[in-house]
């Protein structure tokens, strides 16, 4: 329950956030200019300059916008279920003061898109609010939709597109165009109030005074003429319907309202929208010069609309050399019409037929041929363009996604369905945790361990093999009472002469003789205190197998050749040198442990990820040599301050199928802990 309710939060918060976004991120100006609405409701308008606005309002479509994606695809799960809860814990008490406040009477959450009212505004940040603290509270049960190998392509791509999308927005005008001037729109039509629409109700009260007293009365309960009259207000009560477009007029220099003149024009009006000529790009001033003059050759009007004062006007007459007669209209009309200072806007009898940025006027050789406008495609309205964008965008952005999506679910089934394989095979291989107990216990002590160790285990029952492999002077006592079905024993080397006059030293034969089934080879620590090379080991591994011993065989790098990246080479190199000669059947009774020496009793334990990387590798270079299934069946341990609280990790990993333990062996419960590793 707690999962389904996190994910269905979860896709209503990225919905949401990716709309709002990307509505934002498509007229970036218009955002821009809410923020200006909103800073003059705090009394700071005017505070920041445009560009600093248009920029906030292009960061704020790009967070809205990433985090919708991040919180679809479950990316970086803690980190932007937060900061959602940060975003909405300060837009839903913001939004309670629009509602109680109403300084604007439209939030701008979904820019011109959807319009809500501030309580509904209010309504829907609440919910927004408590499904982010639903996802916070439990972001970890979000389901991936890419791994996270695979998620910075989509953080990257997400920034980088919705970045593009704002950046061409502002360039150019939105890719959508919300507002009641959109290319197609019929200006007049948008004015018109439909039959039968609510109409606005006001009421008036009169104060009147007799006798000295005051009393304030409606017309319905207007008093007598003994009453004189005093003042009078009116309030309006209802706001009745708006129409989409209610405050478009065109004023001349000499103050003629020419807008029913210029909407009923049976043929095309040019509207040059300049909200402000003071900060008006100017860059492309010969274009416009000559679309003017395209103009005037064709008889068509051509107006400046402007909400700015004589001054700027002559300025910009003086600086731009234009001809055309300027008029005044609205500064929020002029910017509502077109998200572009100066735009240019074609109508004919009151359609908008094209629009075009500053920055994309229509040239007159290549786009109108010089032709009257009734015979180029540019007086033409163009078809709807929105089916052809939409498609733009899911080309771009979906599109991809979704192939990122499937690739990366392939990829993570097809290697969950190998590692399952794989497991299920290595199920097959022999599991071991070997004890080393080295240069430790005297004889009681040892096998006082060896009892414990035996009862331990004989009433707990281990899930894989178990073996210690003690001095040669415990070997003999201990397997007298060792249940060796539990329990096998090994020493922890044996001589490379099968006999004779060798001093001190232990053989093969003789290590069987006492009961111990295995013996440890190629141990680090014999490598080099004892120089032991190659070439000695290999004829050890030989005797032993000669004798029925078991071989644990040791390989691994040193400090110095890991940094130096040579850990392959090292481990290759000591395979070669001393078990890679045997029969594939003497091979497969090999047991070999990877120990890098710089982790043997130093507390340093490889990474599980480290240790997994070479074990595969050595089991490949086995494969090389054996063949696969030979290196399926290889028991490959890992060595190196291994415990019971780092056992688990390392254990899991597909190719590591045990430990050879040191330090850990000499105490039961210890070594006890870390064979139960094989149980969680
Ligand atoms: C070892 O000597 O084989 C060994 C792994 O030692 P430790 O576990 O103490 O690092």
């Amino acid at each position: 329950m707690k999962k389904i309710a996190v994910n269905i939060a979860r896709l209503l918060l990225a919905v949401v956030f990716i709309g709002s976004g990307f509505v934002k991120a498509v007229d970036p100006m218009g955002t821009a200019y809410k923020i200006g609405d909103y800073l003059e409701a705090l009394g700071m308008g005017g505070l920041l300059p445009e560009l600093v606005t248009v920029s906030l309002s292009v960061i704020l479509a790009a967070i809205e916008f990433s985090l919708g994606v991040f919180m679809l695809f479950a990316i970086r799960r803690r980190f932007t279920s937060r900061a959602m809860l940060v975003f909405m814990a300060v837009m839903t008490p913001l939004t309670l003061w629009l509602a109680l406040a109403n300084p604007i009477s439209d939030c701008g959450c979904f820019g011109d898109a959807i319009v809500l009212t501030n309580w509904q505004t209010f309504w829907k940040n609440a919910v927004l609010l408590l499904a982010t603290a639903l996802v916070a509270w439990r972001p970890m049960e979000m389901f991936r939709f890419v791994s996270k190998t695979n998620q910075w392509i989509v953080t990257n791509y997400t920034g980088l597109f919705i970045l593009a999308v704002s950046i061409w927005c502002l360039y150019d005008l939105p890719l959508f165009d919300f507002r009641p001037y959109h290319i197609g729109a019929n200006i007049k039509e948008g004015m018109e109030i439909p039959e039968g629409a609510e109409q606005p109700a006001f009421e008036t009260t009169f104060i009147l005074q007799k006798d000295g007293r005051q009393q304030e009365f409606t017309i319905d309960n207007y008093p007598d003429s003994t009453w004189t009259f005093v003042d009078s207000k009116t309030v309006q009560t209802k706001a009745g319907y708006v129409p989409p477009i209610h405050d478009f007029s065109i004023t001349t220099a000499d103050g003629d309202d020419i807008t029913d003149q210029v909407l009923d024009d049976p043929g095309y009006t040019f509207l040059l929208v300049a909200p402000h000529l003071e900060t008006a790009d100017d860059s492309r001033l010969d274009l416009l010069n000559e679309l003017y003059e395209y103009a005037k050759e064709h008889s068509y009007p051509f107006y400046g609309l402007t909400a700015s004062n004589e001054t700027a006007i002559d300025r910009w007459r003086d600086m731009t050399g234009a001809d055309y007669e300027f008029c005044q209209t609205d500064e929020t009309t002029l910017k509502t019409i077109i998200r572009s200072n100066p735009g240019l806007v074609l109508i004919k009898e009151a359609t908008v037929i094209r629009k075009w940025s500053h920055n994309n006027l229509p040239q007159i050789e290549e786009d109108m041929t010089a032709l009257p406008l009734e015979e180029c495609e540019t007086g033409q309205l163009p078809e709807d363009s929105v089916p052809r964008k939409i498609a733009i965008l899911l080309m771009w952005f979906v599109l991809p996604l979704m192939a990122l999506t499937i690739a990366d679910r392939t990829w993570m089934w097809t290697k969950y369905f190998l590692n399952h394989q794989h497991k299920v095979k290595n199920n097959m291989r022999k599991k071991i945790v070997a004890g080393n107990w080295k240069m430790n216990m005297n004889l009681q002590d040892g096998i006082a361990l060896a009892k414990e160790l035996n009862e331990t285990l004989k009433a707990d029952k281990p899930n894989c093999g178990v073996v210690i492999c003690t001095p040669f002077i415990h070997l003999a006592s201990i397997a007298q009472f060792l249940d060796q079905d539990i329990i096998g024993l090994g020493a922890e080397n044996c001589a490379d002469k099968e006999k004779g006059a060798f001093t001190g030293e232990v053989s093969a034969e003789m290590v069987k003789s006492t009961g111990a089934q295995y013996v440890i080879l190629g141990h680090s620590e014999r490598r080099e205190y004892y120089k032991e090379t190659p070439e000695i080991l290999k004829e050890k591994v030989l005797l032993a197998q000669k004798n029925d011993l078991k071989v644990i065989f040791c390989i691994g790098e040193s400090l110095a050749e890991r940094e130096a990246g040579k850990q392959n080479e090292v481990v290759k190199a000591e395979l070669e040198g001393s078990v890679f000669n045997l029969s594939e059947e003497d091979f497969r009774k090999i047991v070999i442990a990877y120990e890098p020496i710089w982790a043997i009793g130093t507390g340093k334990t490889a990474t599980a990820e480290q240790a997994e990387e070479i074990h595969a590798y050595i089991r490949s270079i086995i494969a090389e040599k054996y063949g696969q299934a030979v290196a399926d069946d290889t028991t490959i341990l890992y060595g190196g301050s291994c415990k019971a609280s780092n056992a688990p990790e390392l254990f899991a990993k597909p190719d590591i199928d045990g430990g050879l333990i040191g330090g850990a062996s000499l105490k039961a419960a210890d070594f006890k802990g870390i064979i139960d590793a094989w149980k969680k």
